[in-house]
């Protein structure tokens, strides 16, 4: 019989590209889904079921879980973008700091009936904020600086004690930062590959950018979907680190995308002081020997070949007229 996996935010990016690996491994692939018309709910490939259930909501949890009795629980529902956890703070730590809880009950509470269930939950680089050290393994202490990254914090420690006190299956990846052309367009990568696509295709001439100091780790999503499916085949539940060890200033992010339109960025680009952040996060960048050598996890995609992808990717959607 075929394997069961549940994710939650399905229709997000990392939840699109889990659930075609997952297909693609053999598996019955469950999406937990609010139940509202969801336009990115009719793009998720047809073999997919769906279970109505929210994170805010214990008892339709414990339905679903009961429901779709999963082998394997994929925790990647959050509000995940960190300006606008400044401005619903407590929206953040309901969904992506309760909702931890509320699921890790679920499968306490279904498992106890038999069954073993595995759990993953995205943690994230961003509980790493203003960093204790460089680069950022399993062991480093978190100061997170942001609502965000404050809920992640408590979504990783929750499975860790879950993991020691019930003995479950239940481990962390600390994912740091995934691009891809699925990715939403609040985020820089996105909004920098759909700006240049925009300028280039004559639709605009300028691009508005906060810090362009920040630095970042960014791998593919691709990739890092498969870290996930593999942290629960190991014999033992531990957390991994998820990067490429390699990291590029916001600067160098613009730099790469507009070079790879033939286009000059400093025309284009004007650096907004209100799109600065309350508190920042200057430096992010991942040691990921763990992963590498307990999982054999390897990221695939360099940084500029990703870039590149984003661009060549928002130049064909915006030229056919589609919605980014
Ligand atoms: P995050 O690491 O999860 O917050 O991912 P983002 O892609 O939203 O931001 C990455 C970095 O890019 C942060 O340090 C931002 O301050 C910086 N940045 C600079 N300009 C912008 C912008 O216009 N939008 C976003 N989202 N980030 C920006």
């Amino acid at each position: 019989m075929a394997r069961r996996a549940l994710i939650t935010g399905i229709t997000g990016q990392d939840g699109s590209y889990l659930a075609e690996h997952l297909l693609a491994e053999g598996y019955e692939v469950w999406g937990l889904v609010r139940g509202q018309s969801n336009p990115r709910v009719a793009r998720l490939p047809k073999d997919i079921h769906l279970v109505r259930g929210d994170l805010l909501d214990q008892g339709s949890l414990i339905s679903a879980v009961e429901r779709v009795r999963p082998d394997e629980v994929y925790n990647l529902g959050a509000i995940s973008f960190v300006p606008m956890s400044w401005e619903q703070a407590e929206l953040t730590a309901e969904v992506t700091g309760m909702g931890v809880l509320r699921m890790l009950e679920a499968i306490r509470v279904c498992s106890s009936r038999g069954g073993e269930i595995r759990f993953y939950q995205a943690s994230s680089s961003e509980m790493f904020g203003q960093v204790r050290e460089t680069p950022q393994t399993e062991v480093t202490p978190f100061h997170p600086r942001s609502p965000y990254g404050v809920a992640k914090a408590y979504g990783h420690f929750l499975t860790q004690n879950y993991r020691e006190s019930y003995g479950m299956y239940a481990v962390s990846g600390i994912l740091f930062n995934h691009e891809s052309p699925r990715r939403g367009a609040e985020f820089v990568t996105r909004k920098v590959s759909l700006g240049v696509a925009r300028i280039k295709l004559g639709l605009a001439t300028e691009l508005r950018l906060g810090n362009l100091e920040a630095r970042r780790d960014w791998g593919f999503a691709g990739d890092y979907v498969r870290a996930m499916h593999l942290m629960l085949q190991v014999g033992k539940p531990e957390d991994y680190v998820i990067g490429t060890g390699r990291t590029q200033s916001v600067r160098e992010l613009v730099e790469a995308a507009f070079t790879a339109a033939d286009l000059d960025w400093e025309r284009h680009v004007i650096a907004d002081q209100s799109l600065h952040r309350p508190a920042e996060v200057d430096l992010l960048c991942a040691d990921p020997k763990k992963a590498r050598t307990q999982l054999g996890w390897e990221p695939t995609v360099p940084f500029e070949e990703l870039v590149a992808m984003m661009v060549e990717s928002d130049l064909r959607l915006l030229s056919e007229g589609g919605d980014p």
